[in-house]
């Protein structure tokens, strides 16, 4: 399994798009058999197609573009989730494992903020408060919102997660969002497919822009890298130009 690459790559993939499994290795099956068969890889090229379709919609557009798209199709949403599923599946290590790893390690005191939680398997495996952000509830625990604009109150959190989650254009106002939420000091942890990271250091540096102090970056794995940020104060604005994400764009497989 190759790891994931950004758009410019050959055949990328990030959280991908469902497999579509060869014909099975199976003695001849009777017509009715095959037919079925034939059925089945068909509906899944087309889950995969419109995954590839989706994914590239969340990629390059903002993120209240994303909550407009899954508001008027939840279906897509769940096709969506279906894909990520299967993609990380295959990853040596899902990110969140590492949020996880990285929680226990800390106080269970800590309030955290779970942007783009997916089906909430952090706020499952800590013992932590977590609030969940999602755009369409996977799980009770979701409270349904733009990650933009999470309602919050200003300085109330310790930490804030995005786990392969910065996925709109508008970043900057993204992690200006998680900004407000945390307290001074507070912890900001970003696990993200590597390839999408075009220039690490300029990164880095547009988020002490945004207020944030790099703590430790992981930069081991070719799958994801994970950056520990530290707030030092509010976001401040004007153009901050090294903060730039690669899309995951997907080339049919
Ligand atoms: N953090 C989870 C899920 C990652 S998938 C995990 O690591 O397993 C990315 C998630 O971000 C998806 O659930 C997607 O719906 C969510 N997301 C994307 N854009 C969003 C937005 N604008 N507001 C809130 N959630 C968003």
């Amino acid at each position: 399994q190759e790891p994931p690459a950004g758009s410019d790559g050959e055949g990328g993939s990030g959280p991908g798009p469902p497999d579509s499994p060869g014909p099975p290795e199976t003695p001849p099956e009777p017509r009715s058999g095959r037919s079925a068969a034939l059925r089945a890889r068909m509906e899944e090229r087309l889950l995969g197609a419109r995954f590839r379709y989706l994914n590239q919609q969340l990629y390059t557009g903002s993120s209240r573009d994303a909550a407009q798209l899954f508001r008027a199709d939840p279906a897509a949403f769940h096709l969506y989730h279906r894909g990520f599923e299967q993609q990380v599946r295959r990853w040596p290590e899902r990110p969140v494992q590492r949020i996880v790893r990285y929680l226990r390690r800390r106080p269970a005191s800590l309030v955290v903020a779970d942007f783009g939680c997916g089906d909430c398997t952090l706020a499952a495996s800590v013992k932590n408060q977590v609030h969940c952000f999602d755009l369409v509830p996977l799980n009770p625990r979701v409270t349904v919102c733009d990650m933009a604009e999470v309602p919050l109150a200003a300085e109330s959190v310790d930490v804030a997660v995005f786990c392969l989650a910065l996925m709109g254009t508008n970043l900057q106002e993204i992690l200006g969002e998680a900004n407000r939420v945390l307290k001074l000091g507070g912890t900001l942890m970003v696990a993200e497919v590597a390839s999408r990271f075009e220039d690490i250091p300029a990164f880095l540096k547009a988020m002490t822009q945004l207020g944030f102090r790099t703590v430790s970056k992981d930069l081991s794995s070719s799958y994801f890298y994970v950056l520990e940020f530290a707030k030092t104060g509010p976001t401040r604005p004007g153009p901050a130009p090294g903060l730039r994400l690669r899309p995951c764009l997907y080339k049919r497989r």
